[in-house]
């Protein structure tokens, strides 16, 4: 069974794909399952330059040790505002400054968006997965999710802008929906269903 590791530590990440995969014959691994210690820089300009450098480097890691026959996935995602010209976009997670901080996150973009009305809040979640393999083949796919931004923070769930990111369709932040309904409507989620389609060819 060809071997898939993911390039992430992120246990509720590592699920989610698990998950979505379950019917390929891969296995999935963690970097950390798989003994990888390595921290890419993520200086890309979009998510899917990112994603691919991230593979790009654990593969070029990988093969160095002389390791074959197994594939390396990588995600990017953030939050684009329309009003705000795209941003934060590759800064979704230290808008604020300080990587990871979603308080302050959430707040700095509440104040960019201070008075600007419900109809021009509009954004989309965005999540590019790169997989390369040792044998040079590659996937690059995007999943999307259109939303507003709200001007008060609605329900518990989830983690970063979830909680003021408001879904039409589904009256609903995705802070207010389990996560099984947030990942059958999530970027991410869209994301791993086209690549699920994409490796049934490679495999
Ligand atoms: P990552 O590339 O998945 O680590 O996401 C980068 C940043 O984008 C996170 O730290 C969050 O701020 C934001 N983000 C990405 N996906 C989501 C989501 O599903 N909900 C809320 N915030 C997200």
């Amino acid at each position: 069974m060809k071997k898939l590791i993911v390039a992430s530590n992120n246990e509720h990440k590592i699920r989610e794909i698990k998950e979505i995969l379950k019917d390929l014959p891969l296995k999935i691994c963690s970097l950390k399952e798989e003994g990888i210690n390595i921290d890419v820089e993520e200086d890309g300009k979009t998510f899917m330059e990112n994603s691919y450098k991230k593979a790009y480097e654990i593969v070029e890691y990988l093969k160095k040790q002389g390791k074959e026959h197994f594939m390396v996935m990588a995600d990017d995602s953030g939050l684009m505002v329309d009003y705000l010209n795209g941003e934060p976009g590759v800064y979704s997670a230290r808008y604020a400054g300080e990587h990871g901080n979603s308080k302050k996150n959430n707040e700095k973009l509440l104040e960019k968006l201070n008075g600007v009305p419900f109809e021009e809040r509009t954004a989309a979640f965005v999540c590019a997965v790169v997989i390369l393999t040792s044998e040079g083949k590659e996937i690059k796919v995007e999943g999307k999710r259109k939303g507003n931004i709200i001007e008060n923070p609605k329900g518990f769930d989830g983690f970063g802008y979830d909680p003021l990111f408001y879904v039409p369709e589904f009256k609903m932040t995705f802070a207010e929906m389990s996560g099984e309904k947030k990942n059958s409507i999530s970027h991410r989620g869209k994301a791993l269903e086209l690549v699920k389609e994409e490796l049934k060819d490679i495999l």
